[in-house]
């Protein structure tokens, strides 16, 4: 059996945030690998769409060695088990993520106790970022630079614009 670590980071990245990436930097120096993980399939309505999201994070993590974008169809336990990654990593950044978070986490576990959630907290500066939040200041003109690598504040640019 192979003893590589490898995490599972699932999300909607719409679009990544340096909030993040900063979950994704910590976690790739924990682990000996980690597989951001994106669902085809999902309730919400993003703003990009998939193949934008995964472009938008391969450019973000490019300098990272040990990261790689997949999607994925189904159950998340399932993805995890075929990729044999024991570790779903997820960013914890205020107590209001930590009902949703916990109820997942609990989840996942009944249906596939070998996998274990782990929770990082980002730097506190990236605690109050959301991709939600990015969109809306994007919206208005605002600079999201700070916040969002410049390929993905081109990329909100254009979008916004109606230019993609
Ligand atoms: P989801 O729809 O699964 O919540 P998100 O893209 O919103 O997808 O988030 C993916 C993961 O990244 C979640 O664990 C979320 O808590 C975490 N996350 C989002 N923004 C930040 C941030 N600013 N700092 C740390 N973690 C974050």
């Amino acid at each position: 059996m192979s003893s590589e670590k490898i995490a599972i980071y699932p999300g909607t990245f719409d679009p990544i945030t340096r909030g993040h990436l900063d979950i994704i930097e910590r976690g790739s120096s924990l682990f000996d690998r980690i597989i951001v993980t994106l669902a085809i399939n999902q309730s919400k309505e993003p703003l990009f769409t998939l193949e934008e999201r995964i472009e938008m994070i391969r450019d973000a993590v490019k300098n990272i060695k040990n990261v790689t974008v997949e999607k994925f169809d189904g159950l998340l336990v399932t993805f995890a088990a075929q990729k044999k990654a024991n570790v779903i990593l997820r960013g914890l950044r205020a107590i209001s993520d930590f009902e949703y978070e916990f109820q997942m986490a609990l989840m996942n576990q009944h249906l596939e106790n070998k996998i274990t959630t782990v929770f990082l907290m980002p730097n506190e500066k990236y605690t109050y970022l959301n991709s939600t939040i990015i969109k809306d200041i994007a919206k208005f003109g605002g600079n999201v630079e700070r916040f969002v690598t410049a390929f993905v504040a081109q990329k909100l640019k254009k979008k916004l614009e109606g230019k993609m």
